[in-house]
Parts: structure tokens; sequence; C-alpha cells
């Protein structure tokens, strides 16, 4: 989190100066279905998801805002291309924030005209800048699309909002380059205290785009550069919310919930070890408890090379020894896979209600 940023108030939830990184998704129902939209709001937020944005492409979407603000458990962001008619419409239909580009909204008069909504039911504008849209001056100008030109670009269109009094702004300027991004907020962060918000955009599917995530925010993160993240996958927006509390835990920045480990494999491994750490993760992430599991692939060095975890299993040839702290405290004879995990999971679950009423 910085310290240094302006705080801006999102419907409740406070962005910025020392607040704690907050995590957005975007859903990607169509707005104007509100009974999809709502449901997905709900398993956004049971993900563990601050803030979400829908987009607002036409009257009907604006008008939908209306219902979906009013029965959404977090605050819901407005994604607005062009039209400062339909940014009016989110903003008195309840929408937490405004995401504009206030320098193709339409000229001066249709950003006064935004702005003075904005004032008067007292919500945020975030300003979007993309590097796919950075303006032809400023790309000739640098003689491409660089850190420069897209602080340049943003710096431009946070003017447009100063120029009208209005500074309860946040920034986003997104590429699909992790290296870019990572210039670009260092940067922007230097020159302003407007907190911002990070993420590299079309990062791809859950396989390439949690890397060059991880890469993109967690580099900025660690460097304190960052008040609110948004992993951009091709998927389920859930596991854009799942990918950023795993970057935000593996930074420190997030605690809680439970930390899983398992070994890469060698030629010592007893049992099909990938097989297992999958299925085991796959069972286990969600769960509320604060402790630390371990899979590993053969008794002898297992217990010890994770000697931290609370609960670890480890596999020999006949059977799974269970270890706790690096000791081990029992065995699974299972026969095959399944079962192992399905005892093993359940072996977790005690251990977490045991942490729980002792914390
Ligand atoms: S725990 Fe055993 S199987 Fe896994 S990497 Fe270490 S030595 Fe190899």
């Amino acid at each position: 989190m910085s310290l240094t940023t302006k705080q801006v108030n999102v419907g409740g939830v406070t962005i910025g100066g020392g607040a704690p990184i907050r995590i957005q998704s975007m859903n990607n129902t169509r707005t104007s279905d509100v009974k999809a939209t709502l449901d997905q709001i709900f398993r956004l937020k049971d993900a563990g998801c601050d803030i979400t944005r829908v987009a607002v492409p036409d009257q009907a979407a604006a008008d939908a805002l209306r219902e979906i603000t009013k029965a959404s458990p977090i605050p819901v962001v407005a994604d607005i291309h062009f039209d400062y008619r339909l940014a009016i419409a989110a903003a008195r239909n309840g929408a937490a924030k405004i995401r504009i580009n206030p320098g193709n909204i339409g000229g001066p008069d249709k950003v006064r005209q935004v702005v003075e909504v904005c004032k008067e039911i007292g919500i945020p504008i975030r300003v979007g800048v993309n590097s796919g849209s950075c303006e032809k001056a400023l790309v000739d100008k640098y003689g491409g699309v660089c850190a420069q030109a897209l602080c340049e670009s943003a710096r431009g269109a946070v003017k447009l909002l100063e120029d009208e009094g209005f500074e309860d702004v946040v920034i986003s300027i997104k590429s699909s380059s992790p290296k870019l991004t990572i210039e670009t907020y260092r940067t922007l962060s230097s020159e302003c205290n407007y907190p911002l918000h990070v993420g590299v955009t079309e990062a791809g599917t859950v396989k390439e785009g949690i890397v060059k995530s991880a890469v993109g925010i967690g580099t900025l993160l660690a460097e304190g550069i960052g008040d609110t993240i948004r992993v951009s996958l091709t998927d389920d927006p859930t596991e854009e919310v799942y990918a950023a509390i795993s970057i935000l835990k593996a930074l420190g920045l997030k605690t809680g919930g439970i930390d899983f480990v398992s070994c890469p494999t060698c030629g010592r491994t007893q049992v099909p070890l990938i097989e297992l750490a999958n299925k085991v993760e796959e069972k286990i992430m969600r769960l509320p408890y604060n402790i630390k599991v371990a899979v590993m692939g053969c008794p002898v060095n297992g217990p010890g090379e994770a000697r931290e975890a609370d609960i670890g299993l480890a596999g020999g040839r006949d059977e799974f020894l269970l270890f706790k702290k690096g000791k081990t405290v029992g065995k699974i004879i299972a026969k095959d896979v399944d079962a192992a995990v399905d005892e093993f999971v359940a072996e977790v679950i005690r251990v977490g209600e045991q942490k729980d009423k002792t914390d």
C-alpha cells in the first residue's frame, strides 16, 4: 500500500492513503441482465473481490445499474467509453465511481457536465488510459508508445478534470506489456499523488495472464506503488480475484487463508504427486483456515523440507505419512490417490478447526 497517495472513497471502500490494497474485477455479464450481473457480483464478493466494474455500453445498461447498485454487496464502478450521457446516467443510478477517459468523452463541455454530476453525488472518477489508444501526437512525439507518452496522456486527461476543480481521482494506465506497465507506473507515481489502479491488461488466459500480472503488479507493489489492482484474465472473473489474492499473499500484503506448498518432485518421488497436489489444492484453497499445508513426494525428505507446515502429507510406497511441523503424526493407508486426498482434506479441516479454537 502507498501511504503517500491521496485517499478516495468508492462506495465506502477507501483506496490509497494507507488503505489496504483493494482487489477489483470486472463483470463479463450483460449489464442489462440484472439477475446474471448480480449473481456474478455475489460470487465475486464471496471470492474476495472488494470492488467490481460493469460495462455501460448503452442506455439499457445504465438503467439496469439502478437495481444492480441497490442490491450489490460491493461497490459497482461504471465503465464508460465515449458517451458522456451514459456517464451521467450511471452516476445518477448509483455507480460508486465512473471510469472514463476524459480525453475521449466529447470535449471540455461534456467533461464539465460529467464532473458536475460526480461532484454533486460525491463519487470519484477513474481516469483510464490505455496504451492501445494513446494519442497519435504523443506517439509521434516520443517515437512510439512508451512510459513518457502514456504518462503525458494521463496527465492531460487528469488536467481536464482538475480544470473543472475536480481532484477526486484514481488513475490507471493499462498496457499488455508487464515491462511497459512497470516503467509507466514508476514514472506516474513519481509525478503525482493520486491513487493508482494497477494491472496488466489483456494479459491472456489463466496460464499466461497470471504470470504477466504477477510480474507487472507484483513488481510495482513490492516497490510500494499501487493502491488497487485488477488481474485481467480471459476466464471467469472469480479467477482474477483468486489470482489477485495470491499476489497479495505472496508479498505479505494480505494474510489469512490456506498457505499451500508442494515439492517440485524428483527422482525420489514415490507417488503420483502432480495429480495428488492438484487435487488437494483444488479442495482446500477456499477453506477459511489460517494454516500452512504441505504435500510432499517422499517420506524421507518431505516432512523436513516442509517443517513449517501445520499439516502435511508425504507420499510413501504403500502409505502416506501425515506430519505436523516436521514430525510424523500418523499414516493414511489408501487404495488410490482420490481416497488419500479425501482423508487428507478431512485432516486439514480438523487441524484448521483446532487452530481456530486455540488462536
Ligand atoms: S520431498 Fe522428496 S520427492 Fe519431493 S523434491 Fe524433496 S526429496 Fe524429492
